[in-house]
């Protein structure tokens, strides 16, 4: 596959906004994902605001997980393990609050 902007170019990566694969000129890499520079330009209003907010796409209850897997730009299964291994050495209470209480007050992106 080569860049949707430049034919001529092998594409290297693929937007995560649009999707069409891009050259490593063209490739902008924002919070470990891959934008291309159009999404980029278009989309000051659209993702790039690093707000905490329960994630709509990485959700399992309420979306607590993917929302900080998206803030901290890690994998949510990651923040799944490490919710479920304190709630193992915690007997679970203090993380069933704190998530509640982020599923309460993170606003829906
Ligand atoms: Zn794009
Ligand atoms: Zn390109």
């Amino acid at each position: 596959m080569n860049c949707y902007r430049h034919p001529d170019k092998e594409g290297i990566a693929a937007c995560v906004a649009c999707g069409n694969f891009i050259c490593a000129e063209c490739d902008v890499i924002f919070r470990s994902r891959h934008y291309c520079k159009a999404c980029v330009e278009q989309s000051k209003t659209l993702n790039f605001k690093s707000a905490l907010k329960r994630s709509t796409r990485n959700r399992m209850i309420a979306g607590v997980c993917g929302g900080l897997a998206e803030y901290f730009s890690v994998d949510p299964t990651w923040i799944r393990v490490a919710a479920v291994l304190l709630a193992v050495f915690f007997m679970g209470v203090p993380v069933i609050i704190a998530y509640l209480i982020l599923a309460i007050i993170l606003p829906k992106e």
